[in-house]
């Protein structure tokens, strides 16, 4: 099969979808790799270290959906690229469909097939194309929220380790899913004081056993979480409700109970934020102070370290794209029944039944 991998065009997107690493395993397995020109500089790949794999690299975007049997890339398309898509095409991707409507249309006009990533699942539920993101998020949020905290940047001025003789930084963590984890396990490690609370029991339980002794766990209500923020220096929102807005944990009136320079680190923005007051930003642009509290909402973290991003995003796709290019779509479902709900579109029809209900459409 051919396969072609494109530059992404999205703004601040700067990673890439495989790897020179992954260029290999498709040539030893009897694939062509197409590479747009410079698609991997971003994520440190240039040119050649594609073309010692193996690859053969193409000047533009038109020239690798032209050659492509399948396309590999990491955002979902652009306008732009909404006429270059061909019919019978395989495009696997993050599409996030349930959010454009004018994508889905675009997507059933081309006739392709179309396999999401982030719809990808195992039996448990989870969502192997996800986590990757996830955990990086969940780490660069103690990262960015320990920046956020120097005084020059508008925060408290306080250290999380702390030093000896001096209390290290208070972190609250709300949800202890794949964000919450690594958000708690980056901050202990740092020294700081961490609490996390989750609504799930079992998930609490867990966590208690497995994380070190400076991180405590709570079960999540509005009372404790009204009694613990006082004392707080970074609150790092990190909850999801499947296929729903996340609930707003901190409301506005909280944040007068907070000190001046506390940091709230909203990683759930992107399904809406868990904070009241937080909304989305950039990474040009990525807080904002309302009532002397630093709010940090950038929806795409993990495009922030690009390098780390494309290896744990690629190390999670490769075996699923190899599979595909191996046996085709419709034999890799089989084979691989997780594949099954990754079929978002497939020639002109939806096949993913939430998508064609979010827009009264027939599937
Ligand atoms: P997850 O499903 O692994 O974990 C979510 C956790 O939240 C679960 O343990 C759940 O029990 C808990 N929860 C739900 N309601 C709660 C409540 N009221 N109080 C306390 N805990 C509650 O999800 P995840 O992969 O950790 O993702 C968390 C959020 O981060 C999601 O909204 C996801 O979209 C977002 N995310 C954002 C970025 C970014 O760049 N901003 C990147 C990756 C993920």
């Amino acid at each position: 099969m051919k396969i072609g991998v494109p530059t992404e065009i999205k703004a601040d997107e700067n990673r890439v979808a495989m790897t020179p690493s992954g260029t290999f395993e498709f040539t030893k397995a009897g694939h062509d790799v197409y590479i747009q020109k410079d698609a991997g500089l971003t994520s440190g790949f240039p040119d050649e270290a594609y073309t010692k794999r193996g690859a053969k690299i193409l000047p533009d975007i038109e020239s690798v959906y032209q050659t492509a049997d399948m396309i590999l890339k990491v955002k979902e398309p652009l306008e732009r690229e909404y006429d270059l898509i061909r019919k019978g095409q395989i495009l696997f991707t993050y599409l996030h469909l349930a959010s454009s409507e004018e994508l889905t249309k675009a997507l059933i006009k081309s006739e392709a097939i179309c396999m999401a990533y982030e719809t990808v699942e195992r039996p448990d539920g989870s969502l192997p194309l996800l986590i990757p993101m996830s955990e990086i998020a969940g780490r660069m949020a103690v990262q960015e929220g320990a920046k956020y905290l120097e005084k020059p940047f508008g925060g408290k001025g306080v250290l999380l380790g702390g030093v000896p003789g001096v209390r290290p930084g208070r972190v609250m963590i709300l949800g202890g899913g794949v964000v919450g984890t690594q958000a708690a396990i980056m901050a202990a490690g740092l020294g700081a004081q961490v609490i996390l609370l989750d609504i799930n029991l079992y998930r609490l339980r867990k966590l208690d056993n497995i994380l070190p002794a400076n991180v405590t766990t709570m079960f999540s209500t509005e009372m404790n979480i009204r009694k613990l923020i006082p004392k707080q220096d970074l609150i790092i929102g990190a909850i999801l409700t499947h296929g729903a807005k996340a609930a707003k944990l901190i409301t506005r009136d909280m944040l007068s109970d907070m000190e001046p320079g506390t940091v709230l680190v909203d990683v759930a923005i992107d399904q809406g934020g868990c904070m009241e007051t937080s909304r989305v930003t950039t990474h040009q642009n990525p807080t904002f102070t309302i009532d002397g509290v630093v709010h940090y909402g950038v929806a795409n973290i993990p495009g922030a370290v690009p390098q780390t991003s494309t290896l744990a995003l690629t190390n999670a796709t490769l075996p699923y794209a190899l599979l595909v290019a191996n046996e085709g779509w419709k034999k890799a479902c089989k084979e691989q029944p997780n594949l099954t709900p990754g079929v978002n579109i497939a020639h002109g029809q939806v096949t993913y039944p939430a998508i064609a209900d979010t827009f009264n459409l027939p599937h």
